[in-house]
């Protein structure tokens, strides 16, 4: 696997695949920079080289040429925070990008447009990969965010880089600390895996099952546990079609020797508000007309227990609706707990789209050890899968 330090930018054009998939608010202002920052250390490597960079991202899901998908709406956030005026160019491919690119100078950053404003991005289009090749000498994939895609610009292009291309910082360091959680790990390892649904963890939860000590299950998905175990769960949410795969994934622990830490008791409410009335009660007697949104204050010290005894910790997926703030205490707790057990040296990791928005919400970023950028990328990592964008680069 090759790195940046494998070689020197200097007067190179280095292009580079970042995920600048940024969240933007009504007046297309950059609402939070993660994905920008976490590029920079690739970026500066190739400018303090004495080098240039040419930078592809998509942005949303754009079904054609929508300015409201305008990787322009970066420009002035992504200077900013690279602290370099980026060039723009209002194209990803053609005379218009190839005469900017021609003009660009050592220490310069030029951004393409929006690459999936061409439907031969997400096709894996092999004359569009090529195109995009012709704009750089050193091809640097540290999109993590979007290595779970074989796209043109993450996995088709390296074929034409056959020896000048790398992983950038960003990629690299994702593997690394996804390692340390699959591959390298320190016992006892504890996973936590909550969300909403056991349909979209499943994989991962049969994957890691070699893996840890512990399993952790929280959220809404723990419901379809409990009612497969013969618990009175209510109006919660449940996948009934899922009940036997619960079972099945309880047996598979056992067998494995991981403990399978259910919630005991839950926060219910009689409607899906935060205004709801709400109550405690155990997690298998919830009354008709009630559903649990939340983990109770005993099920909060029984998790919060098994991860300060942890040395490795997975988060992936809320315990509760934190998104309302009534419902957020069990996923707070969860958070501290975590917190306090990387201060006395675990190593955790958080993944996957809504525990990492609950991990900023709650000001925890940097008290866990590492926060990965990518969804569905750690998702598909995590389910034994290897990702298009890394495998390309080894070929
Ligand atoms: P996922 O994308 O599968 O990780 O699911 C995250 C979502 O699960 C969040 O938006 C939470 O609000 C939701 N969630 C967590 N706990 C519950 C619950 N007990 N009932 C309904 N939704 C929940």
């Amino acid at each position: 696997m090759k790195t940046l330090n494998d070689f020197n930018f200097d007067n190179k054009k280095a292009l580079i695949r970042v995920d600048f998939n940024v969240p933007l608010n009504e007046n297309f202002e950059v609402t939070d920079a993660t994905r920008i920052e976490a590029a920079k250390p690739t970026i500066i490597k190739v400018l303090e080289d004495g080098g240039s960079c040419i930078l592809m991202s998509h942005l949303g899901r754009p079904k054609n040429r929508e300015e409201e998908f305008s990787l322009k709406h970066i420009v002035n956030k992504a200077s900013e925070v690279l602290g370099v005026n980026l060039k723009f160019v209002a194209d990803s491919i053609g005379p218009l990008v190839e005469e900017a690119v021609a003009n660009l100078q050592s220490g310069e950053i030029l951004l393409l447009e929006n690459l999936r404003y061409y439907p031969e991005e997400k096709a894996g289009d092999n004359a569009f990969a090529a195109s995009l090749s012709k704009l750089g000498d050193i091809y640097i994939n540290d999109a993590f965010g979007t290595a779970h895609r074989a796209h043109a610009s993450t996995a088709v292009i390296a074929e034409y880089f056959p020896e000048n291309k790398c992983f950038g910082t960003l990629l690299v360091s994702e593997i690394e600390n996804l390692n340390k959680v699959l591959t390298q790990s320190e016992k006892p390892v504890t996973a936590i895996i909550g969300g909403a649904k056991v349909s979209s963890k499943i994989t991962i939860i049969e994957n890691i099952l070699d893996k840890i000590d512990h399993l952790i299950i929280g959220g809404g998905m723990a419901f379809t546990f409990i009612k497969a175990q013969g618990g009175k769960i209510g109006n919660s949410l449940v996948e009934d079609d899922k009940q036997e795969l619960a079972l099945s994934i309880l047996e598979k622990a056992k067998q494995k020797n991981v403990q399978v830490h259910l919630p005991v008791d839950a926060l219910i409410a009689d409607q899906f508000s935060n205004d709801a009335n709400t109550e405690v009660c155990s997690i298998s007697e919830i009354p008709d007309g009630w559903m649990g949104l939340d983990t109770g204050s005993e099920t909060n010290t029984n998790f919060a227990q098994v991860i300060l005894n942890s040395k490795t910790i997975l988060w992936n997926g809320p315990v509760g609706v934190f998104e309302m703030e009534s419902f957020a205490a069990g996923t707070i707790s969860l958070g501290n707990a975590i917190a306090k057990a990387t201060k006395e040296g675990a190593f955790s990791l958080v993944g996957g789209g809504d525990s990492v928005a609950a991990v900023k919400k709650f000001n925890l970023t940097d008290k866990v050890s590492y926060v990965s950028t990518g969804g569905g990328a750690m998702l598909e990592t995590l389910e034994g899968k290897t990702l298009p964008g890394i495998l390309a680069m080894e070929n």
